[in-house]
């Protein structure tokens, strides 16, 4: 017989643990080692007894969460790259206090988190997907990301996006884990309304998202506002068409009763034109929806351009001029939130190739 793999004690939760541990006022003690002390070990949890000590690490694994590489400097978009404890590689990447980012006040400090190794969708322009999927992350490895990179940055996190490798809504449970314990008080706390999750479409979790009870914000990747844009570029459009999506959409809203946005890259000849940015125009009307433009990164290997900074203003000012809230990034910094998952892409070419 196989013996299941341990939990990780960061992927449980505290009234999981009160029934576990005893007396339960226990349960408190360890979270507070794990959140506000931030320790490695439970050997760390000196005032827990001795026995209690040794039955956790029997019972439970200890995950670290290994900084591999650190990519930029304080004041500038950092990119964190991890090794599991696998030896599978993710990223995270820090974004400085920037302006109104997902509807959050500018003087937040946003980390931008993975949640699998690697992406099944096939998205193609984006880099997680290049080389397939390998594997969901656990909660307490999302979780961890958050950990590490206040630890590496000396920064205090305050606003979290689910846009770094991964689809989020494909690894919904694990995710939804991890959130309980990002917002949790006796966890990281960080309220709900600062955790944003991005998702390429995923109809079914869209809609099962809107029935869970925390106001998480949503922020949907539509990059196309026809079908047959749409379908050119992300294979799941065939699954889920933009109307089915929409609709999906429609429900989140008049359950959550907030906005989401739309995030829409501009690839050069691909989704750019006038007539795009007209029906993106009417979607976001229909939905009230906010609209933010990402111009294209570049992705080695891949043909796709950027659209030149006059079309990228054109297209903005025609969303605008139809009333939609909508915002462009910049080549700052920002932007490269959403180029995750190419630092793992040139690591492991280059450990491969070494
Ligand atoms: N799988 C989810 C979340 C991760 S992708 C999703 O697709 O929404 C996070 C964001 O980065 C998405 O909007 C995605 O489309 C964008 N992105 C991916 N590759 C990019 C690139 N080369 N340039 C700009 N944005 C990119
Ligand atoms: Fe996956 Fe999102 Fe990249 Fe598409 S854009 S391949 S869904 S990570």
């Amino acid at each position: 017989m196989i013996a299941s793999p341990k939990s990780d004690i960061k992927s449980l939760q505290l009234d999981e643990l009160r029934s576990i541990v005893q007396p339960s006022y226990r349960a408190r003690q360890i979270t507070d080692w794990l959140y506000k002390k931030r320790v490695n070990s439970f050997a760390e949890m000196t005032d827990l007894p001795q026995v209690l000590r040794a039955k956790l690490a029997d019972d439970f694994s200890f995950d670290r969460t290994e900084v591999v590489r650190v990519l930029g400097s304080a004041d500038t978009t950092r990119k964190f790259l991890f090794r599991l404890s696998d030896g599978n590689l993710i990223e995270s990447v820090l974004i400085p206090a920037s302006p109104a980012l997902y509807g959050s006040p500018s003087d937040r400090r946003t980390i931008c988190l993975s949640t699998q190794v690697g992406c099944a969708y096939g998205c193609k322009f984006c880099a997680s997907g290049l080389d397939g999927w390998k594997r969901n992350l656990r909660p307490n490895e999302i979780v961890n990301q958050i950990i590490a990179v206040e630890r590496e940055s000396g920064e205090r996190i305050d606003n979290i996006v689910f846009m770094g490798m991964g689809e989020p809504l494909a690894n919904y449970d694990n995710v939804m884990r991890a959130i309980q314990t990002i917002n949790a008080p006796w966890g990281i706390g960080i309220g709900a309304r600062h955790i944003t999750i991005s998702t390429s479409g995923l109809v079914p979790q869209i809609r099962k998202l809107a029935e869970q009870p925390l106001q998480i914000r949503l922020a949907v990747s539509l990059h196309g506002a026809t079908d047959d844009v749409r379908s050119g570029i992300m294979p799941i459009n065939r699954k889920y068409n933009l109307s089915t999506l929409l609709e999906a959409c429609r429900y989140f809203t008049s359950r959550k009763k907030q906005r989401i946005t739309f995030e829409y890259i501009l690839i050069a000849k691909v989704n750019d034109s006038d007539e795009q940015a007209h029906k993106l125009t009417n979607h976001a009307h229909a939905l009230d929806a906010k609209v933010n433009l990402i111009p294209y990164n570049n992705v080695e290997g891949l043909d796709w351009a950027r659209p030149s900074p006059d079309r990228q203003k054109r297209f903005l000012a025609v969303l605008r001029a139809g009333g939609v809230r909508a915002t462009l990034r910049r080549e700052k910094g920002d932007d490269i939130a959403a180029a995750c998952g190419q630092l793992r892409l040139q690591t492991e070419r280059t450990v491969v190739s070494a």
